[in-house]
């Protein structure tokens, strides 16, 4: 068995807040958070756990690290987690830093073991909870927290200004307009029936997105609008990070900046971690039992503009196809009949992967991995052979993959293991098959 300690990773983040705790101030704020946040629940899991290891199973590290205890679920509790309360929070800054790089980086937060403990331990969730703990002492890796940052100081994850946000909804309007002459892409319209939000990355360098969800939107005669205010970026790295006061200052701009405009839903593009903000972490933090505005994935959109007639293909997708199911879509929120109704009316071949739906592996980027940055991309790389070896089986060219995080994962581990693949969200493809005017 191999041991954390062993395989540290130079990160400036982990460093830099690692030499500024002291051995009380990790006692304290362990004590406070056990205490005043979570302790029941994580007192419950630790007591009720078995130790029989049948998580192991479960988790696309342990797999790929061909069975190596250190990777299984019940081990990272037990080295994080439980430790922390065993010694009530009397542990080393050093010792800090190894449960922060397991915590950050060797867990996704997919909850995949969860199904496979008889007695439903999520361990994911485990492992958010020592994240908020390294979050209070203020061990992050860099990059990460430099997004959490972003959000806290612009609202969005890409420092995008206001004006850039505008710009850039107004630049590709005026591009779709060459192929589409009555395209808009309304600002502020008070009423509508949806306000589209996406993540930060749609304006920074995925614009083709924006272009393609206006595109699809005009085609389908939908009364939509986007907000040229902040509250547009549904995106949530302070989820992942553990800052769950600048997750809940998100999650309410979100929702304020729709409910200013009076509209109907709510429509996100096709993010997984932003769905799960608004479906589970950050409404709970902000206490709402229900969503103060209706809010929908984008799988859950176009199954409905396709089961009302509203998207119109000229010809079926030709490639054979596989399907990613996204764990924050599917696994988290039970989209994988809709997602496979969309995919089979838009293309004629689909090979699935095994295992698929809420069995599905996960990409290895979520749960904030991808976003702590190139230290850790190996890390993702080798935490996830399983993967390549289930795309690769399907002998497919092309896959679907409804999240953001997905894409990039997916398109790393394509690349790293030489899969000869490639990533495309379903609006790619109902863009490239739609009917468009002549113009
Ligand atoms: S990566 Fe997923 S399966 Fe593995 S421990 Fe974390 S939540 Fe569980
Ligand atoms: S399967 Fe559940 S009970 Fe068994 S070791 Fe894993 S978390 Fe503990
Ligand atoms: S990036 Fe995709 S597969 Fe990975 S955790 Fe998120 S939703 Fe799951």
């Amino acid at each position: 068995m191999s041991h954390i300690a062993d395989r540290i990773i130079s990160d400036v983040g982990l460093e830099s807040g690692v030499a500024a705790l002291t051995t009380e101030k990790i006692e304290k704020v362990v004590t406070r958070m056990l205490k005043g946040e979570t302790g029941a629940k994580l007192r419950a899991y630790k007591e009720t756990c078995m130790r029989c290891g049948l998580c192991s199973q479960g988790c696309h590290y342990y797999m790929s690290h061909d069975a190596d205890p250190s990777y299984s679920p019940v081990n990272k509790a037990t080295e994080t987690m439980y430790e922390l309360m065993d010694k009530k929070g009397k542990v080393s800054p050093q010792r800090i830093y190894e449960m922060a790089q397991m915590a950050y980086t060797e867990c996704n937060l997919c909850k995949r073991c969860a199904h496979y403990c008889p007695i439903g331990i999520d361990t994911g969730y485990i492992m958010s909870q020592v994240r908020r703990i390294c979050y209070l002492l203020d061990v992050v890796p860099q990059y990460i927290r430099d997004t959490a940052h972003s959000h806290a100081s612009t609202m969005n994850q890409m420092w995008v200004k206001d004006d850039e946000w505008i710009d850039s909804l107004q630049w590709q309007e005026d591009e779709a307009r060459d192929e589409f002459p009555d395209l808009r892409i309304p600002l502020d319209k008070e009423g509508a029936d949806i306000y589209y939000s996406v993540i930060a990355p749609e304006p920074k360098f995925r614009t083709q997105l924006i272009y393609q969800a206006a595109a699809i939107m005009n085609a389908a005669g939908v009364d939509w609008t986007m907000p040229s205010h902040p509250g547009w970026d549904n995106s949530d790295m302070c989820m992942f990070v553990g800052d769950y006061e600048n997750m809940g200052r998100l999650k309410r701009a979100h929702y304020e900046s729709a409910q200013k405009l009076r509209v109907k839903r709510i429509v996100m593009g096709e993010c997984g971690h932003a769905f799960r903000s608004v479906y589970d972490m950050g409404n709970r933090w902000l206490g709402h039992k229900a969503m103060p505005v209706p809010v929908i994935h984008a799988i859950d959109f176009y199954w409905e503009l396709i089961n009302e007639g509203k998207i119109k293909i000229t010809h079926q997708y030709e490639n054979p196809v596989t399907i990613q199911d996204p764990c924050n879509i599917i696994r988290g929120r039970g989209l994988m009949d809709k997602l496979r109704d969309v995919v089979h009316f838009l293309c004629k071949e689909v090979v699935e992967m095994t295992p698929n739906r809420e069995h599905n592996y996960c990409c290895c980027a979520g749960g904030g991995v991808i976003n702590c940055g190139p230290p850790f991309k190996n890390t993702r790389m080798t935490g996830n052979r399983v993967k390549a070896e289930q795309l690769k089986a399907t002998g497919v060219h092309d896959v679907v993959i409804p999240c953001h995080n997905c894409h990039g994962g997916i398109e790393d581990i394509i690349g790293y293991y030489d899969l000869k693949m490639h990533g495309k969200f379903i609006s790619d493809i109902i863009y490239e098959l739609m009917e468009k005017p002549e113009v």
